[in-house]
């Protein structure tokens, strides 16, 4: 066998309690000032990777961290009931989107992304995770075994398996099916 080795890789996770959150807002606060330029310059919840969703009187608080960036909105929403409380779809997500100011750079508009707090040397939690008071966040890390490549070697070992089994003309049959389908 020559399959090449697969690479571990780390996954990062942070775990949200939203029984736990208060909606203090200090995850915002220090992932704004950590994003300031000159670092921690300034504080501006606007610039904050992390959005706290606030509704005090539902006791409802969810923080919801910035992700991928999209040029259109939903057309429909959905609400979530949980527990008793009904969340709007939007409360969960974790999109940049023409439908509200959050994970907008407010000087430019360009979109936000949460980048886990990298940094050179590599901080032992992310700092929202550390500010926290209330414990609802929790950095998560494990080492998982991405999926190994098969080398071209073994898939023309396979490939030759199966046409001394069905004959070339059906395994190139099937082959054709498969591209089209893609
Ligand atoms: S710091 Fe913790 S408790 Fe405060 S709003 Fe953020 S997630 Fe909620
Ligand atoms: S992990 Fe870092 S970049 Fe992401 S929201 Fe928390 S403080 Fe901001």
């Amino acid at each position: 066998m020559t399959s090449e080795k697969s690479k571990p890789k780390t996954i990062k996770t942070i775990k949200i309690n939203v029984d736990k959150c208060n909606g203090c807002r200090a995850c915002e606060v220090i992932c704004s000032a950590s994003h300031a330029s000159p670092r921690y310059s300034s504080t501006n919840p606007a610039r904050a990777r992390v959005r706290v969703i606030r509704e005090p009187l539902a006791d409802i608080y969810i923080p919801v961290y910035a992700g991928e960036y999209t040029a259109a909105e939903c057309a429909g929403r959905d609400k979530y009931v949980i527990g008793g409380k009904e969340y709007a779809e939007c409360a969960f997500c974790r999109a940049s989107c023409p439908s509200r100011d959050f994970f907008k750079e407010p000087d430019s508009d360009l979109p936000l992304k949460c980048d886990m707090c990298e940094s050179d040397p590599t901080l032992k939690e992310p700092l929202c995770v550390q500010w926290c008071l209330a414990d609802a966040l929790t950095f998560e890390e494990r080492t998982e075994e991405a999926a190994p490549q098969a080398a071209p070697e073994d898939v023309d070992a396979g490939l030759e398996a199966l046409a001394n089994k069905h004959g070339w003309a059906r395994v190139r049959d099937a082959l054709g099916r498969l591209a089209q389908e893609d």
